[in-house]
């Protein structure tokens, strides 16, 4: 029986947000938070992009250490040989790819205006899937970048090429968010059946369908006998309208009308982490949770009309579709309303010292509690706010991960 699986694009499509951006140390959070859940994949970043370097590496790091594990990490590249090779230049370690190139007769036209053809972007992309596998790439997909836009016999033709290459998924880009629940429905579905190949879905919301979208393409696919890879990022953060967000689809997935029991996620997924990365996401990107999100929005659990307050008061079941304990809500927050110390680029060891003190974090020696300040100080040159206690806390527990993700070399 096919299942559906989680990658989330936070690392990739969300920081790729206009005015929007994340320090390597978010990101890294990003990655923890994610492998805690229980998301499948996450799609950290870009191998070809030098300050990315040091990050992807040092996560991949964790990985071997099995901090970051069962979680895949992929990087996500251009479907040209250039970029692969350059990938296994820059970061020897990665295993799994993502390479993506534009499939519609739009980009074609408008954007490579006639210097590729549908069959040269069959060759580009056929050709850096070879050289993905002969460096070794445990696992490769291919995304076809503007897909719901692109004539479907095509599409098809693209799959099966990539697949007879030794592409194992065929990522379907709804990239301008085009596409409604009914339209995706039917193209997953053909793709899958034509192609044999998993299928990804990565949806847009410029028309407010993002999540919809993304079952419904999910839906498709296993109706068309494969699995299905439905890729999110956190508060759906993203280019324009945002992606689908990665809470609500897993509450589309699990807790809608019937859908469950036959289309059932691939791996558990431990939804009472919901709270914290929604918050901590919100907190880094500097982007406030909308008040009607769902699940982890201010009013998701709010009640004040006499009838629904009443009646939720009598069985939370007659008004709230899900508990906030499932979201892992409910531990009231601490908010200091009197003296404060915090730890910033300036700080010196006395403060420090306290705040680590209240964590419990103990130092074999002051030699060690400077050390960690120093690569605190960094940190926070970096992400321009004060550090959440696990930011804290990860780089007290892993000094040399965190010197390497603060690490950056320019024009050397
Ligand atoms: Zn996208």
């Amino acid at each position: 029986m096919p299942k559906i699986y989680l990658i989330d694009v936070t690392n990739r499509d969300g920081v790729q947000t206009a005015k929007l951006g994340l320090s390597k140390l978010e990101k890294t959070m990003i990655n923890l938070y994610l492998n805690e859940m229980g998301v499948f994949q996450s799609e950290f970043g870009f191998p070809t992009t030098r300050h990315e370097t040091n990050y992807l590496q040092a996560n991949l790091e964790l990985a071997e250490m099995g901090v970051l594990k069962p979680i895949r990490l992929e990087g996500w590249i251009r479907a040209i040989v250039e970029d692969v090779e350059l990938s296994f230049k820059r970061v020897p370690g990665i295993r799994h790819l993502n390479l993506s190139i534009s499939t519609s007769d739009q980009m074609i036209n408008g954007k490579f205006h006639g210097k590729k053809t549908r069959d040269s972007i069959i060759g580009e992309m056929t050709d850096a899937v070879d050289a993905a596998r002969k460096h070794g790439a445990e696992s490769i997909g291919v995304n076809a970048e503007d897909a719901s836009r692109t004539n479907i016999d095509f599409l098809v033709k693209f799959g099966l090429a990539a697949k007879a290459h030794g592409a194992m998924r065929l990522r379907y880009c709804d990239t301008l968010g085009y596409d409604n629940p009914f339209s995706i429905y039917e193209s997953c579905k053909k793709l899958a059946e034509n192609t044999s190949m998993p299928i990804e879905i990565h949806c847009h919301g410029d028309l407010g369908m993002a999540v919809a979208n993304s079952i419904a393409g999910a839906k498709g696919a296993l109706d068309g006998g494969q699995d299905s890879y439905i890729n999110t990022t956190v508060n759906g953060i993203g280019e324009r309208a945002g992606n689908a967000d990665l809470i609500a689809v897993i509450l589309a997935l699990t807790k809608s009308k019937q859908f469950a029991e036959k289309y059932p996620l691939g791996n558990k997924i431990d939804l009472c982490r919901s709270w914290e990365i929604a918050k901590f996401t919100s907190y880094a990107f500097d982007v406030p949770i909308p008040i009607n999100q769902p699940g982890v929005g201010a009013n998701a659990f709010a009640h004040s009309s006499g009838i629904h307050a009443d009646g939720v008061l009598k069985d939370p079941e007659n008004y709230e579709l899900y508990s906030y304990e499932d979201l892992g809500r409910g531990e009231p927050v601490k908010v200091e309303t009197g003296r404060e110390i915090i730890t910033g680029q300036y700080s010196g060891i006395s403060g420090f010292s306290h705040v680590m003190g209240q964590m419990d974090v103990k130092f074999k020696s002051r030699e060690e509690a400077n050390e960690v300040l120093e690569l605190v100080r960094y940190a926070n040159v970096e992400s321009h706010k004060p550090l959440v206690e696990d930011e804290l806390v990860f780089i007290a527990k892993y000094p040399q991960i965190a010197k390497k993700l603060l690490t950056m070399t320019p024009l050397e």
